[in-house]
């Protein structure tokens, strides 16, 4: 989510909710219940822009509906808030926070909505998306550059097989929770009010199981262990991941599965290094070489050498190019990036004294100087 061009377009939360910036808590929560009434979702149903007015009311009643969190947008405004109020993004968030505000209006609201609470209550818990996960893959530079197949194995919470995600052993089936009735809810009378809160004996389902599974013990889900092949693209990219659809987390309730990310990770090579597709690498020289040109087998990355001319009176650090000699580019495989091949003048450390007689002759004759002029810097 874009979260720079969506904070430009963001109105002052006092503004949304209609309040002064002195107003109390109790004022605040007037100001959000009335709006929430008037844009919940349940009652504009298709209609985008009271969803969005929902959404922003309810992001400004997080913050300024918590004395924390006013306090610091108070002082700070968005940049101090960022990232705290959630419930704008995640409808589950949104319906709980809508129970805290109205738990104690129960009567009203439900005039309001009918039997639309319900409804939300038990789609929430029927059909579940598996989570996605995430794998870590680490594999060599070669493998990188032209692609492979690995098989990975990871655990992944799967629909249980002996009871087919439903739960209950034997097809003994659900029966509707004793305690709720089936609505997912208990209430309770504190004073004139009566509060609703979720069913604890069978969490807001509005079900319970008859006799548990017990591979599952009722949830549905068990632990496994899967082992699936990955095929890496020649011209992966360190850091870069692969979407695998469906190899998540499996789904509750028949809801689908998650996906599986696999990051890949390459190991560092030891003469070459990879900018995008292209190859850089660092070829020693002689003096001899350096000064008279020649010819090296320089090796590349597919494991060949490839004949290289260098110039006469190359200097160390000249870089050479290998057209072609990169890496594969993942969308287009017959394309591939170049090598650069730097050259490093080497000088020689321990010499014969044959090669100490050649070298003070040689210095007499290129005409060595005792005070050399400096190298123009600009
Ligand atoms: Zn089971
Ligand atoms: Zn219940």
């Amino acid at each position: 989510m874009d979260r720079q061009s969506e904070n430009v377009a963001k109105r002052d939360y006092y503004e949304v909710l209609g309040v002064q910036r002195n107003a109390s808590k109790d004022d605040i929560k007037k100001a959000y219940r009335q709006l929430a009434i008037k844009y919940h979702p349940d009652k504009n149903p298709g209609n985008k822009a009271a969803e969005e007015k929902f959404k922003e009311a309810t992001e400004a009643y997080e913050v300024l509906g918590d004395d924390k969190k006013r306090a610091t947008y108070d002082q700070f405004g968005f940049a101090g808030v960022e990232g705290m109020g959630q419930g704008a993004h995640d409808f589950s968030g949104v319906f709980r926070d809508f129970e805290d505000i109205f738990g104690d209006f129960s009567g009203i609201f439900d005039s309001f909505f009918g039997g639309s609470r319900r409804r939300s209550q038990s789609s929430r818990s029927s059909a579940h998306r598996g989570s996605d996960l995430r794998y870590d893959l680490e594999i060599e530079f070669n493998e990188a550059v032209f692609g492979t197949t690995k098989e990975i194995s990871y655990r992944r919470n799967d629909t249980c097989g002996a009871c087919r995600g439903t739960g209950a052993a034997g097809g003994g089936g659900k029966t509707m929770c004793p305690t709720c009735s089936g609505s997912g809810q208990v209430r309770r009378s504190s004073g004139f009010f009566s509060i609703a809160t979720t069913c604890p004996q069978c969490n807001g389902e509005g079900y319970v199981i008859n006799d548990p599974c017990r591979e599952c013990r009722g949830t549905g889900v068990v632990e496994k262990k899967r082992v699936i092949k990955v095929t890496i693209p020649p011209g992966m990219e360190d850091g870069r991941r692969i979407h695998i659809p469906n190899q998540g987390d499996g789904g509750m309730n028949g809801g689908p599965a998650g996906d599986l990310y696999v990051y890949i990770h390459t190991r560092a090579h030891e003469y070459f290094k990879r900018n995008g597709n292209d190859i850089y690498c660092v070829i020693p020289i002689s003096i001899a070489q350096a000064s008279l040109g020649g010819e090296v087998l320089v090796p590349t990355i597919d494991g060949k050498r490839v004949r290289v001319k260098v110039p006469s009176g190359t200097q160390t650090g000249k870089v050479l190019r290998l057209k072609s000699e990169g890496v594969p580019f993942v969308n287009n495989n017959s394309r591939r990036g170049d090598m650069y091949i730097e050259l490093l003048v080497e000088v020689p450390e321990r010499l014969t004294p044959k090669a100490k007689t050649l070298l003070k002759e040689l210095a007499e004759q290129i005409g060595e100087t005792e005070s050399p002029q400096p190298k123009r810097l600009n």
